[in-house]
Parts: C-alpha cells; sequence; structure tokens
C-alpha cells in the first residue's frame, strides 16, 4: 500500500499548494514490516506505523499543516501500552545499529542529490587522492568480514586482488541471494543503490579495476529498476565513466542476471554463469583474485558487504570496530521472520545475542507460544535452541554451536513446529538446488531426504537415524562446494539438539 500512501500524499500537498514547502520522498525499507507501511516525518522524526491510504489527508492537514501529531497512528508499545512517536525509543529500534541500512528508509533511492545530500560519493572522492595500498589497509584494519556467509576478511580479498598483475581486472557484485526468507542485499539495492555503485568504484580504485559487474538475481525487479536509475544518474553525474574526480580513473558498471539457482551465489559458479556457462562451482585454488571473470583476477563481494565499504573509509577502521566483537567487527543485516512477533529486517552489532534479537528486538514469541528454535544461516545453518540464546552472534559463536551466520537468514520457530520436518524442508531446498557435479551432494543428498521422507511417514527405524548422521558427515567432509559441505546442517543440528523428535517418529523406538 506504500505507493498509494504516496501518490495521495502528494496529491493532497499539491491540491493544499504546498509543493514547495512539502517534499514526499519515497525511501526504502525501514526495516518495521511487521508494522508497515509507515511514514516518517522530518525534520522531526515522528514515526506513524500501519498507515492505510484513508489516513494521508490527517497525516498532512493535521501533523504537516497543524503541527499536531496524530496520536492514533503513532506506535503502541506493548508493555507500557504507551504510545511512542520516535522510533530510537520504540524496543525494535534500540538495540539496532544500522550502518549497512543507513540511508534506507532515508534517502530517495531513485535521486542521486539525495544520496549527495547524505555523504554521497564523498568516500570515493577521498580514496581518489588516496594510494591504493592506503584504501586497502583501510579496510584491512576495519577487520570486515564478507557478509556473504563465508566471512572471510574483505581487505585480504581486495589486497589479493591487487597483488595480482593484468591489464584486465574486475569487481563483482555478488546480489545473487538464494536464501529461503532471506531480503537483506535486496532490501539494501532497493533503498540504496548508490552506496553499492560507489563501493564497487572504490574497489576497483584500490584493486586496479576499471570494470564492475552486479550479478543480480532476475526475481528482483524493484531491485534492478533502482539499480538501473541509479547507474544512469552516476554515469551522467561523472561519478562513473572515465576521469573521475579529474583523477584518471575510470570505472564503469554493467548488470548481469542470474536466473534463480542457489549455488550461483558460490562465487566460481557466479562466474561461470556470468560468463554464459552453465552455474557449476570449480575448486579452489585457483581463486577468483587470480583467475576470475573471463580468466582475469576478479574480486567478489556481497551486496552488505559493499554496503559497509563508504561509511568505513569516511569514518574510518577505528570507528567501525567500536561496533561489534574482536574477530567480527561491525554489525549484522538479518531478515528475521517465521514466529515472531516484529518480523523485519534489522541490524545489529555483532556479539548481540539470540536473546535480545528475538525477545527484545523481535518482541518475542508470536500468540503467546513458547520458543522452540532459531534457525540462522539459511539452508546451510543449524537449528538452536533454548539453551543457545545466549550466544552472541558473530561468526565464530554460531559455528562452534552447529550453526553459521550464513548471509542473514534468521527464522524463529515455536512449540508447534517439528523439527523433522523442517530439517526435511531445507533439504528438499538443497536437493532442488544441488548442481550436480559432485557425486556426495547429487546422490548423497538424495539419500538423505529419502531416509528423511521414510521417518516423517513414520517408516523410519532406529537404524535410519544412525544412517541420517553417518551420511550427513560424509556428505560434509566430501562435497565440492559449499552448498553440498553445508546441507546436512540442519539435519545434523536437529539430531543434535532434538533427538527425542527423532526418536518420536521412528516405528521401533522403545
Ligand atoms: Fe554442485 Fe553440490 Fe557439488 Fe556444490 S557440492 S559442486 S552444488 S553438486
Amino acid at each position: 500500500g506504500s505507493n498509494d500512501i504516496a501518490a495521495k500524499m502528494e496529491e493532497r500537498v499539491k491540491a493544499l499548494g504546498k509543493e514547495d514547502e512539502i517534499r514526499v520522498i519515497k525511501t526504502g525499507c525501514f526495516g518495521f514490516c511487521e508494522k508497515g507501511p509507515i511514514v516518517k516525518m522530518l525534520p522531526d522524526n515522528t514515526f506513524y506505523t500501519e498507515v492505510t491510504p484513508e489516513d494521508v489527508d490527517k497525516l498532512v492537514d493535521k501533523h504537516l499543516i497543524g503541527d499536531e501529531k496524530v496520536e492514533e497512528l503513532l506506535y503502541v508499545d506493548p508493555v507500557s501500552k504507551k504510545r511512542i512517536s520516535d522510533s530510537d525509543h520504540m524496543d525494535f529500534y534500540k538495540k539496532q545499529e544500522r550502518v549497512a541500512l543507513r540511508n534506507c528508509g532515508l534517502v530517495d533511492p531513485e535521486d542521486i542529490d539525495d544520496y549527495f545530500l547524505h555523504d554521497g560519493y564523498t568516500a570515493l572522492h577521498k580514496v581518489t587522492g588516496m594510494e591504493q595500498q592506503a584504501v586497502i589497509d583501510i579496510i584491512k584494519n576495519s577487520g570486515l568480514r564478507g557478509r556473504g556467509g563465508a566471512g572471510f576478511s574483505t581487505g585480504m580479498k581486495w589486497q589479493f586482488a591487487l597483488n595480482n598483475k593484468a591489464d584486465q581486472k574486475y569487481v563483482v557484485c555478488n546480489a545473487d541471494e538464494g536464501d529461503p526468507g532471506a531480503f537483506m542485499d535486496r532490501s539494501i539495492l532497493e533503498g540504496d543503490p548508490h552506496s553499492i555503485i560507489e563501493a564497487m568504484a572504490i574497489c576497483g580504485y584500490a584493486i586496479g579495476a576499471t570494470k564492475g559487474l552486479v550479478y543480480i538475481r532476475a526475481e528482483y525487479p524493484l531491485a534492478i529498476k533502482r539499480l538501473k536509475i541509479a547507474l544512469e544518474e552516476a554515469k551522467e553525474s561523472g561519478v562513473l565513466g572515465t576521469n573521475i574526480f579529474n583523477s584518471g580513473f575510470e570505472f564503469d558498471i554493467e548488470i548481469k542476471y542470474g536466473a534463480g539457482a542457489f549455488v550461483c551465489g558460490e562465487e566460481t559458479a557466479l562466474i561461470h554463469s556470468m560468463e554464459g556457462h552453465r552455474g557449476e562451482p570449480t575448486t579452489k585454488p585457483p581463486f577468483p583474485a587470480e583467475h576470475g571473470y573471463n580468466g582475469y583476477p576478479t574480486n567478489v563481494n556481497n551486496v552488505e558487504t559493499l554496503a559497509n565499504i563508504p561509511v568505513i573509509i569516511n569514518k574510518g577502521a577505528d570507528w567501525f570496530k567500536s561496533f561489534g566483537t574482536e574477530k567480527s567487527s561491525g554489525t549484522k543485516v538479518f531478515a528475521l521472520a517465521g514466529k515472531i512477533n516484529n518480523v523485519g529486517l534489522i541490524e545489529v552489532p555483532m556479539g548481540t545475542t539470540l536473546r535480545e534479537v528475538i525477545y527484545e528486538i523481535g518482541g518475542g514469541i508470536k500468540d503467546g507460544k513458547k520458543f522452540k528454535s532459531v534457525q540462522t544461516g539459511g539452508p546451510s545453518g543449524g537449528c538452536l535452541t533454548e539453551k543457545h540464546l545466549d550466544v552472541a552472534i558473530d561468526f565464530d559463536s554460531l559455528m562452534e554451536q552447529g550453526s553459521m551466520m550464513g548471509s542473514g537468514g534468521m527464522i524463529v520457530m515455536d512449540e508447534d513446529d517439528c523439527m523433522v520436518a523442517v530439517s526435511k524442508f531445507y533439504l528438499e531446498f538443497t536437493v532442488e538446488e544441488s548442481c550436480g557435479k559432485c557425486t556426495p551432494c547429487r546422490i548423497g543428498n538424495q539419500r538423505l531426504l529419502e531416509i528423511l521422507e521414510k521417518i516423517t511417514k513414520g517408516n523410519g527405524t532406529e537404524d535410519d537415524l544412525r544412517k541420517l548422521k553417518e551420511l550427513s558427515n560424509v556428505i560434509k567432509d566430501t562435497s565440492l562446494c559449499g552448498l553440498g559441505q553445508t546441507a546436512p546442517n540442519p539435519i545434523l543440528s536437529t539430531l543434535n539438539n532434538f533427538w527425542d523428535e527423532y526418536e518420536a517418529h521412528v516405528k521401533d523406538h522403545k
């Protein structure tokens, strides 16, 4: 309904002859999906939730003209039952720190001037006056690790690409977000496309590349539309093209479309897909930094990783490290979904606990039900339980508990969810998405699925549970790429944490 609200608002402002005083801006996602559509009034920061087109006249006449808040559209705090007008005081936002999402819900993604007004392209301007190594050192010192799931040092990746000498290099933005329930990268591209363009250009300058490629899912039409507009505007404004900021630096970006294959999120498969080949991973080394797109050194970063770059350049590595933990600096964006009161897009400092995310930001479990599990890391992640609620969210702690950060999907389950069915759901997804290149993943996961189907139909035995575990470990150890290596994680973590549920399904359990 947001488009209708914006259109009606523009109409009302025009009818009142106030176009010179009131500007209606259509922004990207505010994150609080549960309470959308949201209208935020500036400069006083009044945050209206669950607005409908019928509320528009009231909002314009009473708030903007009459300078009086429309009480009935203000958010009601679920505990105190008081109305709150400032999002900073809402439990959903209190513990959040918006770094990658800093411009989502603030700038007009279809207007480069609005991005300029919010420090847009100042980081690119700054780096074009610096040595390449100095730029990479800032990123290295910031401790930024890849937000696509692997958590590798971004600065080190850039360093490898700089060190490999070639007459052509590429910067690739991985926007092939494919985890079920994940919408972090889509929201960043829809809400702040210029920050990604700026970051790619900064990376291009740092590693010595003149060409950028955005590999984006064709199923993201709004993100594609806004990216295209942003690219056009960037070229027209001279922040892309030749002799950027009179520095002699040249950089251009092209869009490549993905056809929805989950495995193409893996960087070697993504590069093959862009080259027009089958989207299949290959063994590493050689890494893309050495032999990437069309055989040239290529640096691949995902959308969220890139979204952090301009602000790190502008505010410094120490500022970025002031968020998060020693080994996982900064923040992480999560798509919070499932049986939770506040479904939405959130960004928290690394080190925030699962309990804080689920009970404070997320507002607890829907309909007063009991919490059962939270799945982090998408289909490659694991299902954690109540005993893990105080685990700090960072790359290493989640891994130690049998799950992983992944790209940022976080799905909450309640007492009604069957964990055997949950692991079967994720496995169905990975079986469907396996590229079929290597045997453990192609055949092993299919066998796991058959066992799970047998168990969920009530025909399984205790020996099937043993086989599930054994085969899962073999697939983890022997698959070629991350998809196969992590596909059994939901099974292994649920076997570990919900063994009694598996036992309850098998017919020979006494
Ligand atoms: Fe393909 Fe799966 Fe092997 Fe990866 S692990 S190469 S997705 S078959």
